[in-house]
C-alpha cells in the first residue's frame, strides 16, 4: 500500500501506474475469492472489511496519479493519469454490477447478525446495496439490458450536448472597431480581445463568447448595440435562434435526453427522475425542494423588484435610458456597484498577508474545537511550496495531516481543491489518521515577502479548509462514511461555507488580518463596505439562481412523454413568470446551453447550491446566537456535523445540531434580504 505520507521526492510515475493496475488485478481476484469462500460466513469481517481496505488501497495510489497530474503535471504524470483513471473506472462499473457480491450484501442484510452491527456499519451495507440498487443490478435481465442501454446513451448524448454548446461558443467572433465598439473596456479587457485576435490569426481587435471576454464586455462595453449582438449569441448558442441557427442544435438532444432519465427512473421504480434524484440528496422528497425555492423566491422578489428599480433609475440619471434591456443588466450594475462601493480587491492585499491569515484560521479552529495545528519540517513534498500540519486533538492525540500548496505555478492546474488521499481506517487495534491535499492558486510571493491575498482568496481558503476539517476530524472508522464519504451531495458544502462566514465577521478580523508594514487589522468600516457589497443585488442573483433551480426542477418532475423542446422553453416561461424580475426576449434559448443539468451531474439537484447556503447561514446562525467563537457550540458542531461524516442522514446531524430542521430565515438575513 502506497505509505500513508507518500515518499513525494522518490514518486515514480510509472510504478505508480504499476501499483494501480496490479491493485485492479489483486482486487479482482480477492473479490472472487471472497465471493468463493464467504458463502460459509457472511459476516462483516468476511465481505465489507476486506471490499474496504481493497478500496483504500486503490484510491490512495490512484490519488496520487490524480493529483500529480493536477499539481507537477508532466507527459508521464498525464500518461499515467490517464490510463489509469479509464482501468480504475471500468473496475467501478464491474464491481457494481457484480450479482455474487449484490448477492453477499443481500445475505449478509437478512441475517441475525445484522441486526447486531453498529449503526455505522449498517449504514455502510445500505448505502452500498442503494448504490447495487441504482445501478440498475436487481432488475431482471430485459430491464438490465435496457438500463445499460438508456445508461450508455445518456452518457454519449450528454457528452454531445456539450460538445454542442462548446462548438458553437467557438464558432462565433466579432472583429471589433476601434474606438467606438471599445469605449469603457478596461485594460485587462482589452488585452483579452487582443489575445483573441492572435490567437486565431486576425489583426485587431476580437469578441468571443468564452466567459471571461464576455462577462468583461458586457460588464463594461459602453456600445449597447454591440452588447446586444454578444447577448443575443451568447443566448441562442447551440440552438435553433440567433447568428448559428440549427447549426448546432441542442433542442433535439434535449428531448431525447429527458425521455431517457425518465425511462431510466421508472425501470428503477421510482415515478420521475426527480424522486431517483432525491433518493441520494439530504431533501427528503420533491414537494420539500419545492416548498424551499417558492418561499425564498416569494420573499426574494420584492426585494429583486426594487434593486430593479434603483438600476433603472440609475441608468435613467446617467444616461437618459429608459428602457432597460437584459444586455443592459451587468453594465449599468457594474456602474452603480462603482458609484456605491469604491472598494477593489487589491487595495486589500496588504491587511491579508499568508502567514498572518493561517494563524488567525488555526486559531479560530483552536478555539472552536479544540485542536492544535502544528507545521511540520521533515516531510517530504511535491514543491518547495507545500508546507504539512498535524492536526492534534486537546490531548495531543494525531488527529490527521494536511498538506497545503498555496500558490499558482507553471503545470499546475488552476481553481482550489480539496483532496481526501487517506481516509480514516481502523487497523487492527489502531487508527490511520486521515490525510487531505488543500490547493490553491494565490498570486505568489515577490522573493523574501510574504505572499499577500485579497479578501476572495481568504474567503477560498477558509471555504477549502472547510472541506478539509470535514475529512480530517471524522471520528467514523469506516472508510466508506468517513468525513465527506457518503455525505449527501446536498449537504457536502455545509463545512466549507460555514467556514466562509468568519471572513465577514468583525470578530474575527484581529486574528486574519494584519496589515504587512503596520500590524494593523483591516478596518472595520472597510469590512463592512465589503459586507454591503456582498449584499449588493443579491435580490436580483437569488431570483436568477431560483428561476434556473426550480426550471430544472420542475422539468424532471413534470415530464409527460413526447414532451417537446417547445414544451421545454414553455415551461421555463411559467417559471419566469412566477420567479423573475428580467424578462428576456422570446428568442432567448438559455435551457440550449445549460450543461450544469444536460451534460452535467445536476439534473434535478441545481437547487443544492441554494440549499447548502441555506445550511451553512442557518448552522452559523447558532454562533450568532450563542457567541461566534463559544467552544460549545463549536463542540457541538465538531461532534454533531464534521465528525460524523456520512455516518448518518445529513439532515439527523443538522436536526442534532441545531435542534430543529432547516429554515431559510438565516441565509436571508446573510443576503441581507431581510434584516
Ligand atoms: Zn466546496
Amino acid at each position: 500500500m502506497i505509505p500513508r505520507l507518500p515518499p513525494f521526492n522518490f514518486l515514480d510515475p510509472e510504478r505508480i501506474r504499476r501499483i494501480i493496475l496490479e491493485n485492479i488485478k489483486v482486487n479482482e481476484a480477492s473479490i472472487q475469492k471472497l465471493i468463493e469462500t464467504a458463502k460459509s460466513d457472511v459476516g462483516w469481517e468476511a465481505i465489507i472489511w476486506p471490499l474496504e481496505s481493497m478500496d483504500e488501497r486503490l484510491q490512495r495510489a490512484m490519488g496520487i496519479a490524480s493529483h500529480c497530474h493536477s499539481v507537477i503535471d508532466s507527459k508521464e504524470w498525464r500518461d499515467v493519469y490517464q490510463h489509469c483513471v479509464g482501468a480504475v473506472s471500468d473496475y467501478y462499473s464491474q464491481l457494481g454490477q457484480n450479482r455474487d457480491l449484490l448477492q453477499l450484501y443481500t445475505q449478509f442484510n437478512e441475517n441475525s447478525r445484522f441486526g447486531a452491527l453498529s449503526s455505522v456499519r449498517r449504514r455502510v451495507v445500505t448505502l452500498a446495496m442503494r448504490d447495487f440498487r441504482l445501478s440498475g443490478i436487481d432488475l431482471p435481465e430485459s430491464g438490465r439490458d435496457r438500463f445499460r442501454e438508456i445508461s450508455r446513451s445518456l452518457s454519449k448524448l450528454q457528452a454531445r450536448f456539450a460538445e454542442q454548446v462548446l462548438d458553437a461558443t467557438e464558432a462565433w467572433s466579432l472583429e471589433l472597431s476601434e474606438p467606438q465598439q471599445t469605449e469603457g473596456l478596461p485594460e485587462h479587457v482589452h488585452r483579452l480581445l487582443a489575445d483573441n485576435a492572435r490567437q486565431r490569426s486576425v489583426p485587431g481587435l476580437l469578441a468571443t463568447l468564452d466567459q471571461p471576454t464576455y462577462l468583461g464586455l458586457m460588464t463594461y462595453a459602453r456600445d449597447a448595440s454591440l452588447r446586444r449582438d454578444l447577448y443575443q449569441a451568447y443566448a441562442t448558442k447551440a440552438s435553433d435562434q440567433g447568428p448559428d441557427a440549427g447549426k448546432w442544435d441542442n433542442g433535439p438532444i434535449m428531448e431525447e435526453i429527458m425521455s431517457l432519465r425518465h425511462e431510466e427512473a421508472q425501470l428503477l421504480q421510482f415515478p420521475t427522475f426527480a424522486h431517483l434524484s432525491i433518493e441520494c440528496k439530504m431533501a427528503s422528497s420533491p414537494e420539500q425542494v419545492l416548498d424551499f425555492l417558492r418561499s425564498l423566491a416569494r420573499q426574494v422578489r420584492p426585494i429583486a423588484e426594487k434593486e430593479l428599480h434603483e438600476l433603472s433609475r440609475y441608468a435613467f440619471e446617467r444616461d437618459g435610458k429608459s428602457d432597460l434591456q437584459p444586455w443592459d443588466m451587468t453594465y449599468y450594475s457594474e456602474g452603480l456597484r462603482k458609484e456605491k462601493f469604491d472598494i477593489s480587491q487589491e487595495q486589500l492585499r496588504p491587511y491579508f498577508p499568508l502567514p498572518t491569515v493561517l494563524k488567525g484560521m488555526f486559531v479560530i479552529c483552536q478555539r472552536m474545537y479544540g485542536i492544535q495545528l502544528k507545521e511540520e519540517h521533515d516531510i517530504s513534498t511535491w514543491h518547495p511550496d507545500v508546507v504539512v500540519y498535524a492536526i492534534e486533538d486537546e490531548k495531543g492525540d494525531l488527529l490527521g495531516h494536511f498538506y497545503l500548496d498555496p500558490f499558482a505555478r507553471m503545470r499546475k492546474r488552476g481553481g482550489a481543491w480539496m483532496a481526501g488521499q487517506v481516509n480514516r481506517l481502523s487497523i487492527g487495534d489502531g487508527i490511520e489518521p486521515p490525510v487531505a491535499f488543500l490547493v490553491c492558486n494565490f498570486t505568489p510571493a515577490e522573493e523574501g515577502k510574504d505572499a499577500l491575498l485579497t479578501h476572495e482568496d481568504v474567503t477560498t481558503l477558509f471555504h477549502e479548509f472547510g472541506h478539509g476539517l470535514h475529512h480530517l476530524l471524522t471520528q467514523i472508522d469506516e472508510m466508506p462514511v468517513a468525513g465527506i464519504n457518503g455525505v449527501e451531495w446536498d449537504a457536502v458544502e455545509l463545512p466549507s461555507q460555514f467556514m466562509e462566514n468568519f471572513c465577514w465577521r468583525v470578530e474575527a478580523l484581529p486574528l486574519i488580518s494584519g496589515h504587512v508594514e503596520t500590524g494593523e487589522p483591516l478596518p472595520v468600516d472597510i469590512l463592512n463596505k465589503l459586507v454591503a457589497m456582498r449584499c449588493f443585488q443579491s435580490g436580483i442573483q437569488t431570483v436568477r439562481q431560483l428561476e434556473f433551480a426550480l426550471f430544472d426542477f420542475l422539468l424532471h418532475l413534470q415530464y409527460k412523454p413526447g414532451q417537446t423542446s417547445g414544451d421545454i422553453l414553455e415551461l421555463l416561461k411559467e417559471v419566469r413568470e412566477e420567479v423573475a424580475v428580467v424578462f428576456p426576449p422570446a428568442w432567448h434559448r438559455f435551457p440550449h446551453g445549460f450543461t450544469h443539468i444536460f451534460a452535467g451531474g445536476y439534473a434535478a439537484g441545481y437547487y443544492s447550491y441554494k440549499w447548502a447556503e441555506m445550511l451553512s447561514a442557518d448552522v452559523f446562525s447558532a454562533f450568532d446566537e450563542e457567541g461566534v467563537f463559544n467552544p460549545a457550540t463549536g463542540h457541538r458542531f465538531l461532534h454533531e456535523v464534521l465528525e460524523q461524516g456520512g455516518s448518518r442522514p445529513a439532515m439527523d446531524s443538522f436536526v442534532a445540531f441545531r435542534g430543529r430542521e432547516p429554515e431559510i430565515e438565516a441565509l436571508l438575513r446573510q443576503d441581507g434580504i431581510v434584516r
